[in-house]
């Protein structure tokens, strides 16, 4: 779950570029929490990813889905897709490209 860049963030602690992030439980207010991939110090909350209008369009345009999948994505245009969501969006975008 590292698909977005990081450029000119670094640890405060020790300096270092890379991070990880971690997915928070369901039941957590943020989304995911970014470590500094050294030290492990905190560095900052990841918010809730959206989902993206022009991914989805982009998605609907191919062929290989099916009619489940093209409904999925119509639910999930325009809103903020659940964690689920997220999952098979994901496994979608990988499955037409
Ligand atoms: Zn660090």
């Amino acid at each position: 779950m590292t698909n977005f860049s990081l450029f000119d963030d670094f640890c405060s602690k020790c300096g270092n570029l890379s991070f990880d992030t971690t997915v928070e439980p369901e039941r957590s207010v943020h989304y995911a929490r970014i470590n500094c991939a050294r030290c492990g110090a905190f560095y900052k909350w990841q918010s809730k990813p959206k989902s993206d209008p022009v991914v989805i369009t982009k998605l609907l345009q191919s062929p290989n889905l099916d009619d489940w999948e093209r409904k999925f994505l119509k639910i999930i245009a325009y809103s903020t897709p659940t964690r689920g969501e997220s999952i098979v969006l994901n496994h979608l975008a990988k499955k037409v490209t």
